[in-house]
């Protein structure tokens, strides 16, 4: 089906989802690649794992679109297209949830089309510390990324040039966007965009719905902290960083995991060596597994969720470094191949 096609059947259906219609919805009811009508000019987008994109979102306000999340350049061309179909108003703003390729790498593409892109401080702090190539020094991420990556190795790093500490608000009478930066998490940058009259949350990977957290860059207790802030907003619904739009249990379920997680690490740590704990990986995937709510985080991530996790609660590291390595490459270049 074509986008118009697609968009199509949306104006066919309800004027939009109602919020009752998306509690039955089921958390894994994926739409990939079709744009959902929230509230009256509130669109959310699930964007391709398979080709490494984020999700996306896009609020019209009178005179201007904003965009949260710039995707990697490929999604941002796509993603470009289908508010196209929808609007013709200016793409002023685009919200970088944090710096990850698959979240910031298109800035330039929608530089490019007149827009600016936007984030928390942390997130050019954060390009600082990674992107050393772009500022001068040895090769770093992007150009990691550039190896495995067409889209990225045919565009350049654009970091965001509008910076807020805390919140930056967009308000115009008739829609009002909050982007929050509510502590560590995925990264030490993360902003959320709050849509507080329609109670709608973008989450960007603070919040993912399905086996995708990478977490090497970030803190998994501080996160627990901030996914707490981030329930305690009232949302009703929740637009993840990947995996399929859903309830606010979403926030409740991907908590679940990091506590659940961080129980189990623990508990298998407790008098053992690293070795050990090395060996009791399985062990500890089984024991995840049982729980309903959270099996669906558990992935082919856990080798690299554990080892994070064992340094945060011990301070060691585990003997096998290679499942971090390899998170972290995957994360670079498909942010999760599930
Ligand atoms: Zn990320």
């Amino acid at each position: 089906m074509s986008g118009r096609a697609a968009w199509r059947s949306i104006l066919a259906g309800p004027a939009f989802l109602s919020v009752l219609a998306l509690r039955a919805t089921a958390v894994d009811a994926s739409r990939v690649g079709v744009p959902q009508l929230l509230a009256p000019d509130v669109y959310f987008y699930e964007g391709d794992i398979a080709k490494g994109h984020c999700n996306n979102a896009w609020v019209i306000f009178e005179d201007y679109v904003l965009v949260i999340d710039a995707n990697y350049p490929s999604g941002a061309k796509e993603v470009m297209a289908k508010i196209r179909e929808i609007s013709q108003k200016p793409i002023r703003f685009a919200f970088d949830t944090h710096h990850h390729g698959d979240h910031a790498y298109g800035n330039q593409v929608w530089v490019d089309l007149g827009a600016t892109p936007v984030a928390h401080t942390g997130v050019l702090e954060e390009m600082h510390r990674y992107e050393t190539g772009f500022f001068g020094g040895p090769p770093g991420r992007w150009e990691e990324d550039a190896k495995e990556r067409e889209d990225v190795r045919n565009s350049h790093l654009k970091p965001p040039s509008v910076l807020f500490p805390d919140t930056l608000i967009f308000d115009d009478g008739k829609h009002r966007v909050e982007l929050r930066h509510l502590g560590v998490a995925h990264t030490h940058g993360d902003g959320l965009a709050w849509l507080p009259s329609e109670k709608v949350l973008f989450t960007g990977d603070v919040c993912v719905n399905g086996p995708y957290n990478y977490v090497g860059d970030g803190d998994t207790g501080e996160w627990i902290e901030t996914l707490d802030k981030a329930r305690a907003l009232g949302a009703k619904v929740v637009g993840p960083g990947h995996g399929p739009l859903g309830p606010p249990s979403v926030l409740d379920d991907q908590r679940s995991f990091f506590v659940e997680l961080r129980r189990v690490v623990g508990a298998m740590s407790e008098g053992k060596e690293p070795d050990q704990v090395q060996a009791a990986i399985e062990a500890m995937r089984a024991e995840l597994v049982k729980n309903t709510t959270i099996a669906r985080y558990v992935g082919e991530d856990l080798a690299a969720q554990v080892a994070k996790v064992y340094r945060e609660l011990t301070g060691r590291s585990l003997p096998d470094r290679r499942a971090e390595l390899k998170a972290q490459q995957t994360h670079e270049a498909w942010h999760g191949e599930e």
